[in-house]
């Protein structure tokens, strides 16, 4: 199996042979059929999604003046997309597919600002993710949603597994074959070091800057609820949610080998995340939301990084090969 390195020191090796080794691995090449979901779980689901949303974007006005300012939404802002472009553009699309090659500097930034989203160390975050790839939706996923069936009680257990149970399963991905590229990456490996200080600083740093700003106590602890709390909160719930919800609803309008799907209402909340089943499709693409209309803000900031030269050999998609995926979707939906 040849794996990427995405330092770039091992520039020759094509990240698009890892893929066609992984999927050679497997040891069932059957094509997935579509569950066929009936309204009433379609609709419970997006409640799920939606109402707490809903509930927190109401307390907001309930808490204006007291609880809440300026302040508090701006800091909650910054860093929830700091660190969320560090999962997204960092960790997912640069570290584990390499749908990129990044500068040093951007590269320790990346690595850094998706350490701000406390869902692991960089290296083990890869390594799930590229095994996550290598079994999507078979025995071997970390988390898929499909582990306990296609009941109406298994697919309740398999969502919450796959949402958010998984992250407390005891076994640990195998780092040395998943990602024995980051392993030999010292900068990354001094990052992992420092993930206790990483974490002391995304918990901290709002509340500080709160405080200073506002030049009180209070404006530090309506920060740190905010733009600690709140913001590490939502941002998990949506990173889990690509796990969970993005494989069981939402459109597949390519062949995946999976049950990945893109659903649209969390395309904005998961910088282009949502657009997971063409990602599935291609997981080596820089971009995730490849139609038209499809918001990708993840694929917005590597275009910027290019353009500033501080990314280059950027995989952005091949319209040929897409539609190649389609036809080969409609013909798996015939049979
Ligand atoms: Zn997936
Ligand atoms: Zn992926």
């Amino acid at each position: 199996m040849t794996l990427l390195d995405p330092s770039g020191n091992a520039a020759d090796r094509d990240i698009a042979d890892r893929d066609e080794a992984l999927r050679q691995a497997e040891p069932n090449t059957k094509p997935m059929i579509d569950g066929r979901k009936g309204y009433a779980e379609q609709f419970a689901l997006y409640l799920f999604v939606v109402v707490p949303f809903i509930a927190l974007i109401a307390a907001i006005p309930l808490a204006w003046g007291w609880g809440i300012g300026w302040t508090d939404i701006v800091l909650t802002l910054v860093f929830y997309v700091i660190s969320g472009t560090g999962i997204t553009v960092g960790f997912h699309r640069y570290f584990t597919h390499g749908s990129f090659k990044a500068n040093r500097a951007l590269k320790i930034y990346l690595a850094m600002a998706g350490t701000l989203a406390i869902e692991g160390p960089v290296i083990r975050w890869v390594a799930d993710h590229r095994r996550h790839h290598a079994f999507s939706d078979r025995e071997g996923d970390p988390h898929s949603p499909w582990r306990f069936g296609e009941s109406l009680s298994g697919l309740i257990k398999g969502f919450w597994f796959a949402h958010v149970g998984w992250l407390f399963d005891l076994e640990h991905t195998n780092r040395a074959k998943y990602t024995p590229d980051l392993l030999a990456d010292p900068d990354l490996v001094r990052v992992e070091k420092h993930f206790p200080t990483l974490v002391a600083f995304t918990l901290l740093a709002p509340p500080v800057l709160g405080g200073l700003i506002t030049w009180s106590w209070a404006g530090a602890l309506s920060a740190f609820f905010w733009a600690s709390l709140v913001r590490l909160c939502v941002l998990h719930h949506v990173t889990w949610s690509i796990n969970s919800i993005c494989h069981m609803i939402g459109d597949r309008p390519y062949s995946s080998r999976d049950k990945s799907a893109n659903f649209w209402p969390l395309a904005i909340l998961s910088f282009g995340e949502s657009w997971h089943n063409s990602h599935h499709a291609d997981p080596t693409c820089a971009r995730h939301g490849v139609d038209r209309g499809q918001i990708d803000i993840s694929a917005r900031m590597i275009r910027l990084f290019e353009k500033l030269g501080w990314a280059t050999d950027v995989r952005w998609p091949k319209r040929d090969r897409f539609d190649k995926l389609a036809a080969k979707r409609a013909t798996e939906l015939s049979r």
